[in-house]
């Protein structure tokens, strides 16, 4: 055996665990099929702008002691999420909020805003799908203009065909409050995500342009406990069938403006635009360039070949992932952890929490 442990995957899950590993004086190594380290939380520097290569990562939690981890590896600065919605060229304030309805039909108070919710609801007893519910919930001028394009785009499904819960995470309230996130502790790494994920893995031997399937029985007899990151479903050859993904295409343009769009992030909700947003990466960190990179984010059909970007917690794939955390429980040398291995749509502090988790009981069981 060449390595105590073996980590396929660089992300966040599998990089803590290799650091919390190694300084308990385990020999590991990393391995990751990307020429990159960070998974998709990995950020380019272009002349000074840390471009959010897989799509915008704000960190956001309520625990202090995964925020001072993190914190430990870089410099967040304070964030606010507060994108802005583009319909056909008019502007709306996200997520739903005063400003929101102001800017729809100019009402002042939530008074009147609830008045105006109530005059365009279209009444459900048991609203079902999301349809159903954005319709009972928010009335039919929010859904017409803020939700049913942009989750059409998302889901590549009519929000007919959709679970409610989806939209259930998005924010509704009656004050002038446009932050997204209400968690204790919200930021952006000053010099962006690679440098966290540099420091984890410094003195660990990492391989880039590794596929762990390639060369499967190699790796696998090279340590003696293994954490696999990637897709459960590729792990067991697909036995049960495959899973489902969310999946997205991402086209970054480097321009010499100082400013395109003067926000982070803004939603497209028309079904006129094909993409689902832009990114202008600039804004995270207030960087001052006279260039600029804005990225483009559109879904694409899923296909394995694919880079696997969200799960689709629905009852047919549930029912296939049952099946492969049988197979899981029957492994004694394999840790899974993170969002494709675990098939959960997890948020970038709880795979922290979980990897700390994790590596603290594989480290106490092993000194036993
Ligand atoms: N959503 C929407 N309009 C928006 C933003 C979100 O209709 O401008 C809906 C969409 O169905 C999405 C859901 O709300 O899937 C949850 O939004 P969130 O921002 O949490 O989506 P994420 O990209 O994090 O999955």
């Amino acid at each position: 055996m060449m390595y105590d442990v073996l980590v396929v995957g660089a992300g966040f899950f599998g990089s803590i665990f290799a650091h919390q590993a190694t300084k308990e004086g385990l020999s590991c190594a990393v391995i990751d099929k990307r020429s990159h380290i960070g998974g998709n939380c990995y950020t380019r520097n272009v002349r000074g702008i840390h471009v959010h290569e897989y799509g915008p990562h704000i960190f956001h939690t309520n625990s202090k002691k995964i925020w001072d981890f993190v914190n430990r590896f870089a410099n967040f600065r304070q964030f606010t999420y507060s994108p802005v919605a583009n319909y056909k060229d008019e502007l709306y304030s996200l997520p739903f909020n005063m400003w929101t309805f102001h800017q729809l039909w100019g009402v002042t108070s939530p008074a009147e805003a609830m008045q105006k919710i109530e005059e365009t609801r279209v009444k459900c007893d048991a609203p079902k799908t999301l349809e159903e519910y954005a319709l009972s919930e928010l009335g039919k001028d929010v859904y017409e203009k803020l939700i049913r394009g942009y989750t059409k785009k998302q889901w590549r499904k009519d929000p007919k065909d959709l679970p409610s819960f989806i939209i259930k995470r998005l924010p509704f309230r009656l004050t002038y409050d446009a932050n997204y996130y209400h968690d204790k502790y919200c930021g952006i790494p000053d010099g962006g995500y690679t440098q966290i994920f540099e420091k984890l893995l410094q003195d660990i031997e990492v391989k880039l342009n590794t596929d762990f399937f390639e060369n499967r029985e190699y790796w696998e007899k090279s340590a003696k406990t293994i954490v696999y990151t990637g897709p459960i479903d590729a792990y067991f050859d697909y036995v049960y069938g495959e899973l489902d993904y969310r999946t997205l295409e991402f086209k970054h343009v480097e321009t010499e403006v100082e400013n395109i769009q003067g926000v982070p992030v803004i939603n497209y909700t028309s079904e006129d635009v094909p993409w689902t947003r832009t990114i202008e990466h600039k804004h995270f960190e207030k960087v001052k360039t006279d260039h600029t990179v804005l990225t483009y984010e559109k879904p694409v059909e899923w296909s394995k070949e694919k880079t696997p970007y969200y799960p689709i917690n629905d009852d047919h794939n549930n029912s296939i992932l049952a099946e492969y955390n049988k197979e899981v429980k029957k492994l004694s040398n394999v840790i899974f952890g993170g969002r494709l291995a675990k098939y959960q749509y997890y948020d970038m502090d709880q795979i922290v929490g979980s990897a700390l988790v994790a590596s603290k009981k594989f480290l106490a069981n092993r000194s036993i």
